[in-house]
């Protein structure tokens, strides 16, 4: 037997390959090394430009890692940020994981009680603030007891408060030549994200290494986004939610300009940069995109965006009236992904494949639209009560996800324990369809989506074909109590500025392109639709202001 058994016994083969750990120092010094010269723009709170260039960024990123380290920073400890984008938060982020402190960015926009939470479960050690956002960061200040250090970017009037650390003054003070780096496991932690916490408390999402560097090497492929060393990046995203979708680290990876808006997010401002730094690259999620829409719409020949070949459109669905908007009346390429805190965030991207390069307008539209292949390494399966869905383009389920970008965990807490599959995948909460080529279709969130006689209504594609009406500026659909159907659609619409539409008029337009069974009970119209400190509809206080609402 033993002969026999070792005969059968394969001899697997190793690799003889190195034992590579895929880490940020790695980014960080290819950053320095190939493309110090390449430039970060920054504007600043007063609205001037600063520029500096990657080679000084790597510098000063060592500088921090010395000042954390003096301080008394160890690996795994964690180093918060509030900041805006620009490149001094560049330098926290890859400064900090440097050394494997972890980089943890505190989204500005969330409640304060939130925030106590989020900096007290994440157990930072320090903090960086921006000196323009200390009013908003003194609200809940007292309530962090553990915080040791607060660090200020001197970027107001520059009056460090009595017990702060100007950080500045801490960079200044270190030889960025003194700086070692060592090697350590790739899949150590580097930085740290919370869900925003639309239901419950939020979770703590925890990348490592690992995860962020292969995100970084498939954002930059042409199939996912396509950023490369001649591209010019202005994330509007904020590097405090999802790590600005991991452009940052993919930038410095691939050495492409960056260039930050600072606290200003408005259209007016947002287009002078594009005109005037070049931009090649820019993602936000749709309510940007509707006010850069509405502008241009004003004055179609004001800005030249001749460079822009990519507005990056993720975060909440984007309707397609706005991709069509923006191709057929100002040329601009909008394209849309799918992605979530857990998935670092980058799941699909909705690329046109060469088959439909020359299909007709219509149908190229109706794919740009959907959420897209995913990424490389990013796997999908998609279940309903019945098992996992066929991939027919139809039928819905709820979206499961795996890959080496992907949580397998939340930090610290045994909540939602059930969102992580013994078979190691992760539920999105996402309900979908998935056509026969994989392509993803986001029909809802599976708290909103609307059970109506046993059958799924998808309010996400109510509300992309309200928004495709002319008169209509804004539409988020939500699900009112029947006592027959258990639940049917209301939709609550915000007319565009001086323009008119009745309800039946908006039910007439729907009528062609859904089951009668999918039309809404009711169209209210209101000032503004909810959304959340992200930008995304928050239907729960929709649903709140509709509580009482009796069908007719
Ligand atoms: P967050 O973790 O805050 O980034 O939120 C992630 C959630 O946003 C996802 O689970 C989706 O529900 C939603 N989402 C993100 N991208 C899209 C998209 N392109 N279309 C529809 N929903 C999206």
């Amino acid at each position: 037997t033993y002969f026999v058994f070792n005969f059968f016994k394969p001899t697997f083969m190793n690799g003889l390959i190195f034992d590579y750990q895929l880490t940020i120092p790695t980014i960080l010094r290819r950053a320095e090394t190939f493309f110090g010269h390449k430039e970060i723009v920054s504007r600043l709170p007063d609205r001037n430009l600063h520029r500096t260039n990657y080679g000084e960024c790597a510098v000063r990123a060592r500088k921090l890692a010395l000042a954390l380290q003096r301080l008394g920073i160890r690996p795994g400890d964690r180093v918060g940020t509030f900041c805006w984008n620009h490149s001094q938060h560049l330098e926290i982020y890859l400064g900090v994981p440097s050394f494997c402190a972890v980089l943890h960015t505190l989204n500005l926009r969330l409640a304060a009680d939130d925030l106590i939470y989020i900096v007290n479960h994440g157990g930072d050690r320090a903090i960086i603030v921006d000196e323009v956002l200390l009013p908003l960061f003194e609200k809940f200040r007292s309530q962090i007891k553990k915080v040791e250090f607060i660090i200020v970017i001197p970027n107001g009037s520059g009056q460090i408060p009595a017990g702060m650390l100007d950080y500045e003054k801490l960079l200044a003070a270190e030889d960025a030549t003194k700086f070692k780096y060592s090697e350590f496991d790739e899949n150590l932690a580097a930085a740290m994200c919370y869900t925003s916490g639309t239901t419950g408390k939020p979770k703590g999402v925890l990348y490592s290494h690992r995860a962020i560097t292969l995100h970084s090497m498939a954002s930059g492929m042409t199939t996912v986004l396509g950023v490369g060393e001649s591209d010019t990046v202005l994330p509007v995203v904020p590097m405090f939610h999802v790590n600005a979708w991991g452009l940052p680290f993919t930038c410095a990876m691939v050495g492409a300009k960056l260039v930050f808006p600072g606290p200003f997010l408005d259209p007016t401002s947002l287009l002078e940069l594009y005109e005037s730094e070049k931009v090649t690259f820019t993602a936000g999620v749709p309510t940007i995109w509707f006010g850069i829409l509405q502008l241009l719409d004003k004055e179609p020949r004001k800005y030249n965006l001749q460079s822009l070949r990519t507005l990056l459109v993720g975060g909440s669905a984007a309707p397609k009236a706005m991709i069509q908007g923006f191709q057929e009346r100002h040329n601009l390429r909008v394209v849309h992904a799918w992605g979530m805190t857990e998935t670092a965030p980058l799941g699909s991207v909705a690329n046109l494949t060469s088959e439909l390069l020359d299909a007709p307008a219509a149908a190229q539209y109706d794919f740009r639209a959907k959420q897209g292949i995913p990424a490389p390494f990013v796997e999908i399966r998609a279940r309903s009560d019945q098992g996992f869905i066929p991939w027919d383009g139809i039928s819905m389920g709820e979206l499961e996800v795996r890959g080496p970008w992907i949580a397998s965990h939340y930090y610290n807490t045994n909540e939602m324990e059930e969102r992580f599959t013994p078979d190691g995948w992760f539920c999105t909460g996402d309900i979908v369809s998935i056509n026969s080529k994989g392509c993803i279709q986001i029909q809802d969130r599976s708290k909103d989506v609307i059970k109506s006689g046993g059958e799924w209504i998808s309010s996400v594609a109510l509300e992309s074909m309200l928004m495709s009406h002319p008169s209509v500026l804004e539409a988020a659909v939500i699900a009112i109590a029947h006592p027959k159907w258990g639940e049917r659609p209301l939709a609550a619409v915000v007319l565009k500025e001086n323009k008119t539409a009745t309800p039946q008029e908006l039910i007439d337009f729907l009528r062609p392109h859904f089951d009668k069974t999918w039309m809404p009970d009711a169209v209210e119209f209101v000032k503004a639709i909810p959304r959340t400190g992200v930008g995304k509809f928050q239907k729960t206080v929709l649903r709140e202001q509709f509580k009482d609402y009796k069908l007719g």
